[in-house]
């Protein structure tokens, strides 16, 4: 039996995989489950899988998960140590999905037992991917992308080698404001941006998909993942969303990954790798799709993939601080502090400001330094945000 860990198991991607794992269930032995504030849910999975630990993040709610699983025989434990804690028992497949950057640390936790990390979280990558990637090598830990593009490029460049690869094109689908003019895009409510065209996700990426930070923190964690210069790589915006990514190689051929939009493929490809096995994901039908369109992404109504290249050429740890600056930007739109499109300018504002702070962005890769430049970040982006409500309110 494989054992197996899903960090954030009870969001998007974590019940997705908790769908796939649940089907089989005699195959593999579940070692941690871990959560936030839904704890009805947290606690009917551990209790229906067997898992040996369940784990809310909020220290707050331990009592709560303990009576969800009284008698269960699963052990219950609350808080940041715990999480860290659950991360790192032994366990073959361990799914990192908790949002932002929190999930850093867990995933980190997870690599340094030296096993295989499915990587959802993105944030990993695009805030600490050369002490990630360096880590997973020294451990002899594999990293398997389920980023929908990520995993597309990984299957894709199955048997080639990377040098032969001039350029990498991952798909946008647009998001909610694909079509929406600039001048609206200023008066957009958090409603409208968490509703997404073709992919059913957590609310956060749906909105990083609107303003197309969720594309920008792609590109870099490309950057990351495959080793690629940062000319190597670009975005195409693709409305139906069936084509994933694409590889170009020397020779002028391109090497395309389509599917139907269902998250249970990428995260299945990780589960099943390196073999291939039955998926219950919905089969491309071409014919009824009947036309793939596609288009270069307009960066004035987009400005974070301006913002993506910017923090690549610059390197360091500008990608961490770019994290940090957008998460913090996104709880103010979602609080009705700033408005869609202040998100950008409040994340190149800070950016700005990190330049400025010496030893910040240029402080070798180190898991604290991260942690450092994501604090300063979080912290300037909170001051921003206020100076800028101030002067919206007028005072
Ligand atoms: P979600 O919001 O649905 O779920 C997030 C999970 O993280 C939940 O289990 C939540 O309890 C947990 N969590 C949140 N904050 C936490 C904290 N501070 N400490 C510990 N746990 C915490 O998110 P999602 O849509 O499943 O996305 C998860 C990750 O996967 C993100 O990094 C996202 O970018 C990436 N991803 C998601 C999709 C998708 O289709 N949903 C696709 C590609 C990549
Ligand atoms: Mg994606």
């Amino acid at each position: 039996m494989r054992r197996i860990s899903i960090l954030g198991a009870t969001g998007s991607i974590g019940q997705s995989t908790i769908d796939l794992i649940a089907r089989d269930p005699g195959a593999y032995a579940v070692v941690a489950l871990t959560g936030g504030a839904n704890i009805t849910q947290l606690a009917a999975d551990a209790r229906r899988l067997g898992a040996q630990v369940a784990v809310t993040a909020r220290d707050d709610l331990l009592e709560d998960l303990r009576a969800a699983l009284a008698g269960s025989g699963v052990a219950v434990a609350a808080g940041r140590a715990a999480l860290l804690e659950a991360a790192a028992r032994p366990a073959d497949w361990v799914m990192s999905c908790i949002v932002g950057a929190a999930g850093l640390e867990p995933g980190l936790a997870a690599l340094q037992q030296g096993n295989v990390l499915a990587l959802a979280n993105k944030e990993t990558l695009v805030c600490a991917g050369p002490l990630i990637m360096a880590e997973a090598r020294a451990r002899g830990a594999t990293i398997l992308p389920v980023d929908s593009e990520h995993s597309a490029i990984f299957q894709a460049l199955l048997g080639e080698d990377i040098s032969s690869v001039e350029s990498v094109t991952l798909t946008a689908s647009g998001g909610a404001f694909r079509d929406w003019p600039l001048a609206d895009l200023a008066r957009a409510t958090p409603e409208q941006a968490a509703t997404h065209p073709n992919w059913d996700m957590g609310q956060r990426i749906t909105i990083d998909s609107a303003s197309m930070f969720n594309k920008a923190l792609e590109m870099i964690e490309a950057r990351e993942l495959f080793g690629l210069p940062p000319d190597r790589i670009d975005a195409v915006i693709h409305p139906e969303s069936l084509v994933h990514a694409l590889v170009t190689h020397v020779d002028g051929g391109t090497i395309a990954h389509l599917g139907a939009p269902d998250m249970r493929h990428a995260i299945g490809y990780a589960l099943n790798w390196p073999d291939r096995a039955p998926l219950p994901v919905p089969r491309l039908d071409l014919a009824a799709a009947g036309a793939l369109t596609f288009r270069a992404p307009d960066l004035a109504r987009f400005p974070a993939l301006r913002i993506a290249r910017a923090v690549m050429a610059r390197g360091g740890l500008a990608g961490a601080v770019m994290n940090a600056a957008k998460e913090t930007a996104l709880d103010a739109f979602l609080a009705r502090r700033i408005g869609f499109t202040a998100m950008a300018d409040t994340v190149s504002r800070v950016l700005d400001v990190a330049e400025a702070e010496s030893g910040l962005i240029d402080a070798p890769f180190s898991l604290d330094n991260v942690l450092r430049a994501d604090r300063f970040a979080r912290k300037t982006a909170r001051d921003d945000v206020a100076s800028a409500s101030r002067d919206n309110t007028g005072r």
